[in-house]
C-alpha cells in the first residue's frame, strides 16, 4: 500500500469522513506553504471537528420538526418596537434553557410569535442543545391517542427528553377536558426540569376560556409562570409590510427599467 492509501485506510477506519475526503488537498497546500508538521495536522483535524459538529446540528435540527428556518437575526426589531430587543437578547444566551425556566410569546396573528420561537431553537440547537417543536393542536391529539391506547407515559417521555419544547399556538382552538388534563401532565412533568416555549394569541387573562376550566387553567399557568419570561407583542401584522413591499417592487423594477 502507497502512504497515501495507507492514510485512507486508517482515517476510514477512524471514521474520519471529512479528513479523509479533504486530506489531498491539505498535504499540496501543506507543501506549497511549506506549513509546518502542526500547522497541517491541526487544519486537518479542525476541518474533521468542523463537518461533525454541523452533521450533527443539522441532525438535531431534522428532529426539532421546525415549520420553517428562520434565525434571530432575519428578525426586524426596529418594526416591532413593542419588543424589548435586550430582553431577547438575554434569551439568546440560553440561560433559560439551563435553568428550565420557560418563555411566552403572546400577540396577534402574524406579529413574529413563531419566529422568534424557531430563531430560539435555532440558537439553543447550535449550542448542542435538544429541542422539539410542535402545535398544541397536534400536541394534544397525540396524547390523546396515546392515552385511549394506553401508552400515555411512554409517549410523554418522549416530549419530556428534548431541553426546548415550543408549543407553538397554544389557545388558537378550546380544548376538552381530557386535552387540559393532559397539557397540565405535560407541563407539571416539565416543571423545573426542561424549558417550553409557548405561543399563543390569547392573553392569560382568556386562557380559562381556552381551557374551559378556569381552576385547571389556573393550574397550567401557575406552573407555566413560575420560572418565565413573557414577551407581549402588541404590533401591527408582518404581513402589512410584506403587502406594502410587494407593491413597491414592481414600482421599483418599472422606474428601473426606465432609468
Ligand atoms: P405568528 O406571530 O403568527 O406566529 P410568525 O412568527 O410566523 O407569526 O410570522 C409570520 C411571518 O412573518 C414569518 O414568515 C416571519 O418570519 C415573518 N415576520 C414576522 N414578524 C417579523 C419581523 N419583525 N421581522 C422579520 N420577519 C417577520
Ligand atoms: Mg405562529
Amino acid at each position: 500500500m502507497s502512504g497515501i492509501e495507507r492514510l485512507h485506510a486508517a482515517m476510514e477506519a477512524l471514521s474520519l469522513l471529512e479528513a479523509d475526503a479533504v486530506v489531498e488537498g491539505h498535504l499540496e497546500r501543506a507543501v506549497k506553504e511549506e506549513q509546518s508538521y502542526t500547522e497541517f495536522l491541526c487544519e486537518l483535524l479542525e476541518a474533521e471537528a468542523r463537518a461533525r459538529r454541523n452533521r450533527q446540528f443539522e441532525m438535531r435540527l431534522k428532529m426539532a420538526h421546525l415549520p420553517y428556518r428562520k434565525a434571530l437575526d432575519q428578525f426586524d426589531f426596529a418594526f416591532q418596537p413593542s419588543i424589548d430587543e435586550r430582553a431577547i437578547k438575554e434569551l439568546q444566551t440560553l440561560r433559560f434553557v439551563h435553568e428550565a425556566s420557560n418563555v411566552v410569546f403572546l400577540g396577534p396573528p402574524r406579529v413574529g410569535k413563531t419566529h422568534l420561537a424557531v430563531g430560539l431553537v435555532l440558537t439553543a440547537l447550535q449550542a448542542g442543545q435538544r429541542a422539539y417543536f410542535i402545535a398544541a393542536k397536534g400536541l394534544v391529539m397525540d396524547l390523546g391517542e396515546a392515552k385511549r391506547e394506553g401508552r400515555l407515559s411512554k409517549r410523554l417521555s418522549v416530549y419530556l427528553r428534548p431541553k426546548v419544547l415550543v408549543i407553538d399556538e397554544m389557545g388558537y382552538l378550546p380544548l376538552d377536558e381530557i386535552g387540559a388534563t393532559l397539557l397540565f401532565q405535560l407541563i407539571s412533568a416539565r416543571y423545573e426540569r426542561g424549558s417550553i416555549v409557548l405561543t399563543s394569541n390569547k392573553s392569560y387573562g382568556d386562557w380559562g376560556s381556552i381551557f374551559g376550566d378556569p381552576v385547571l387553567a389556573a393550574a397550567i399557568l401557575d406552573r407555566l409562570l413560575h420560572h418565565s419570561t413573557t414577551i407581549n407583542i402588541r404590533g401591527e401584522s408582518y404581513r402589512l409590510k410584506e403587502r406594502k413591499k410587494a407593491g413597491l417592487l414592481p414600482a421599483e423594477e418599472r422606474a428601473a427599467k426606465m432609468a
